[in-house]
Order: C-alpha cells, then structure tokens, then sequence
C-alpha cells in the first residue's frame, strides 16, 4: 500500500461508527480460522485489483455442511477483517444456508433495502463501509471467493 493510500484508508477508518470499528479492527488484529487445512476440498483464490487485497479461502463439506474452513491473505483491514468474519459465520453452517448469507452480506454492501439484519448478525459492522464505494470491493472479496469455492465442491 502507498503512503497516500494508507492515509486515506485510515482516515476513512477514523470515519466509521465507533462500535462496527472496533469489531472490524479485532478481527483485523486477531484474525480467526487463519491459516491452511490439512485436505481442502476447494482452495480458491481471489483478487481485488483495485485496492490489492489477495484472500484464499479453503474449505471442507461434510454432510452438507461446512465441517472446516480458513483463510489467508494479505490487504487492506477491510478485506481480511471480513475474511475473518466470514469464516466464523459460515462454520458448520448447511452449505444452502451459506450460500444465502453470502446473498444477504452481499445485498447488505450493494445498500439493498431488504436485507435480513437479523441473520447477519455481527456481520453488519460492514455496513459502515458502504459509505467509501472503493471499498465495498475489499468487504465483499473474501464472500465471492467462498463462492467459487463452493461452486468447485458442487461440481461433479
Ligand atoms: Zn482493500
């Protein structure tokens, strides 16, 4: 990240609600499911160009559910803090569930008007973040990630 832009993401951050702050700051500092599995049934890369934030997801289903997942990365605090977030919210959650989470958080930064608050739980610290366009991308890189990995567990 270049100087100018460390300023103005942490001038942006400054901006947030204190409280979706200081959640998405301790995910950011004490990241959880951070690391690699032993046998991932899907790893999945993603890229977001625009800030430079890299986030791979690995992931295991085991009777429709997400039995283990983790993530690494390197980025913005936006991008890995919602990493983290994610993963706590979709452990052993049914992969169809998942899939309507990652709809919701995605509906949420998009500013849709029916989102289902209740499901996303802490998840709506994000929220905050739609006020800065550039970053909804860095919100939402870890979420398209678990996507395509899903999608690759889905394939025949
Ligand atoms: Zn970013």
């Amino acid at each position: 990240m270049t100087p100018p832009q460390a300023e103005e993401y942490a001038r942006q951050e400054a901006e947030l609600d204190e409280l979706y702050r200081d959640i998405i700051l301790d995910h950011y500092r004490n990241p959880r499911h951070r690391g690699h599995l032993q046998s991932p049934a899907a790893c999945q890369e993603g890229l977001n160009p625009l800030c430079g934030d890299e986030v791979t997801v690995e992931v295991t289903v085991r009777d429709g559910r997400v039995d283990e997942i983790a993530f690494m990365g390197s980025g913005c605090s936006i991008s890995q803090s919602s990493a983290s977030m994610m993963t706590e919210a979709v452990l052993d959650k049914p992969v169809s569930e998942v899939r309507g989470l990652i709809g919701e958080f995605t509906s949420m930064m998009r500013g849709s008007d029916e989102v289902d608050y209740d499901a996303l739980g802490d998840l709506e610290a994000m929220q905050g973040v739609r006020k800065f366009p550039v970053r909804v991308k860095c919100a939402t890189l870890a979420w398209h990630t678990l996507e395509e990995a899903l999608e690759q567990i889905a394939r025949p």
